[in-house]
């Protein structure tokens, strides 16, 4: 498929496009569809599928036709994109860029290994998209700085690896802070797909579709 037969609206597609994105890779032609009706998605997929844009394509598109629907302000994220480490955090917030010109929303990085108060002040201006790791988050949240009550979508990105890294505590607190999953979109990404991450998608999914590519 192509990004133009996709029902992207018209300034996500020119971001994309900008950047040379045209042919969807597989994973984009099977997610895509299901995401922009609003779905919440599994997919079982590995670095190197295009997986990164697919979630930030239906992030972008979903916060976009919101937004023309309800053109509120508020003090909560409307998404929040879940890494498992700094590293992967980082690389997402680059990828994010190419929608910065097309689009108004603003991504914030909360990771560790970084100034806690360079990161207060970067959600004071810019909270749009969250792009973090569970612990820095979790922090945030604790002391009252990070409000997820008004969150429209979800992302876990290689959510075995956060599994691996033990961090099935923090994403059990960071997600009773959300509204609950009929509320919001959530898509689930990881290579492998072991009993736990079945037990996280039956907690907090709505009925889903799994792709595997
Ligand atoms: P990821 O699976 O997110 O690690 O992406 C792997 C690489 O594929 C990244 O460098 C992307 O820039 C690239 N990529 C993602 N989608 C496309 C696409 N539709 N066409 C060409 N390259 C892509």
């Amino acid at each position: 498929k192509k990004f133009s037969e996709l029902n992207l609206q018209l300034n996500i597609l020119e971001a994309l496009h900008e950047s040379n994105f045209t042919k969807c890779t597989n994973i984009q032609s099977k997610a895509l569809p299901l995401l922009l009706e609003g779905k919440d998605v599994i997919a079982q997929s590995q670095t190197g599928s295009g997986k990164t844009l697919t979630f930030l394509t239906a992030t972008y598109n979903y916060l976009q036709l919101q937004n023309q629907l309800q053109q509120t302000e508020t003090l909560s994220p409307r998404a929040l994109i879940l890494a498992p480490t700094r590293e992967l955090a980082l690389q997402v917030q680059k990828d994010a860029q190419i929608f910065d010109k097309f689009t108004k929303f603003k991504t914030t990085l909360l990771v560790g290994g970084e100034s806690i108060e360079k990161q207060k002040l970067n959600l004071t201006h810019s909270k749009d998209i969250i792009i973090g790791t569970c612990g820095r988050v979790t922090d945030f949240i604790k002391q009252g700085l990070l409000d997820l009550s008004l969150l429209e979508v979800v992302v876990l990105d290689e959510a075995d690896r956060m599994l691996d890294l033990g961090f099935i505590k923090d994403i059990r607190f960071i997600f009773k802070q959300m509204p609950p999953p009929s509320a919001r979109m959530t898509m689930l990404f990881s290579a492998t797909f072991s009993h736990n991450i079945k037990e996280m998608a039956y907690q907090y999914m709505k009925s889903y579709e799994f792709i595997n590519v």
